[in-house]
């Protein structure tokens, strides 16, 4: 028997290392007339390094001290974040004392009890207010366009603000005090500009990027990436909000993303597409599709191959 265009096109997807789940998860993808994409481990190759350590001015530490501090927290971690905190200490030969009562927020960071102490690792904006460099709350789902990110507000001189560098800032608080920021750096995938083109091509509308770090880093990528509608310091939640409102206007959208953050929006999406090298379990999970050869310009061919099947189809 000949084989029905969609299951044939399934197999094809396997050759270009895409899992597709099911026939109708085929089908969807050649549907989609919007795509939402991730940015950390998606966008980006999510093996971010260490650029800055910077303690908070009378935190008492210095500079691998603060490090050794974040580090021992995120160690039960394993979000990439956390990977790159781990693997700089490393780096510096640093000793880390054991956490205990460790528990990860998705999307927002971690906590655990390290000598005696509650030390907190996450964004810089879900606790007290100290970087007056990043964003508040009050534009949290703005809508940025990249040409207009003017960078405002530079660096403070609190000695811990500046995201100048397009960086991620993560904050390091011990019993609810400031003791210091560290700026991770992360690079675009090589393949992403690539593939950003392709499914404004196929959709006939520029994807959207959506990201839960800070307005510059997000920039940045959009920049390097030429995306030009980025939503930043978006929370879980916020991300499954904006594909349901792109939905409610009358798209169908394709979602992108690894974290455990980005299962609601995979869960949303017209077509949830996961990043599987470095993905999450929960997202792999959730997603219709997995890419699991690390090439994400597999997505708009993939895209293609369903039109192509859905035509001998219909
Ligand atoms: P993205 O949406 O870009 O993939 P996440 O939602 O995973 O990013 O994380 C959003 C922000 O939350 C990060 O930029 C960081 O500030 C913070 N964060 C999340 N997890 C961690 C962690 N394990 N350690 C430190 N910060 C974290
Ligand atoms: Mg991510």
């Amino acid at each position: 028997a000949t084989m029905p265009p969609l299951l044939s096109a399934i197999a094809t997807a396997g050759r270009h290392g895409v899992l597709v789940k099911s026939a109708l998860a085929m089908e969807r993808l050649g549907e989609i007339d919007t795509a939402a994409l991730d940015k950390t481990g998606t966008l980006t190759e999510g093996a971010p390094e260490v650029a800055a350590v910077r303690p908070a001015t009378g935190s008492g530490l210095d500079e691998d001290a603060l490090l050794a501090l974040a580090a021992a927290a995120e160690h039960p971690s394993e979000h990439p974040l956390a990977r790159a905190i781990v693997a700089a200490a490393r780096a510096r030969d640093l000793c880390l004392a054991p956490a205990r009562d460790f528990a990860a927020k998705p999307g927002h960071g971690v906590t655990a009890t390290v000598d005696g102490r509650v030390v907190t690792v996450g964004r810089p904006d879900s606790g007290l207010d100290m970087d007056t460099d990043m964003d508040t709350d009050a534009d949290a789902d703005t809508h940025t366009d990249t040409g207009k990110d003017t960078g405002t507000g530079k660096d403070t001189g609190t000695g811990t603000g500046a995201d100048v560098e397009g960086g991620t800032v993560v904050r390091v608080e011990r019993d609810g005090a400031l003791v210091g920021t560290l700026v991770l750096a992360d690079r675009p995938r090589a393949d992403a500009a690539e593939t950003a083109a392709g499914l404004t091509a196929l959709t006939g509308t520029s994807p959207v990027l959506l990201t839960g770090d800070n307005p510059r880093a997000a920039a940045q990528v959009a920049t390097a990436t030429g995306i030009t509608d980025v939503r930043a310091s978006l929370l879980p939640e916020d991300k499954v909000t904006a594909v349901r409102e792109l939905q409610r206007a009358g798209r169908k959208v394709l979602f992108v993303g690894d974290g455990v953050n980005d299962a609601p929006a995979l869960a949303a999406a017209h077509s949830g597409v996961a990043m599987g090298r470095a993905g999450s379990d929960l997202a792999l999970e959730t997603a219709d599709a997995v890419v699991v050869r690390d090439e994400l310009a597999a997505i708009p061919a993939v895209v293609r191959l369903s039109r192509a099947a859905r035509r001998l189809v219909v």
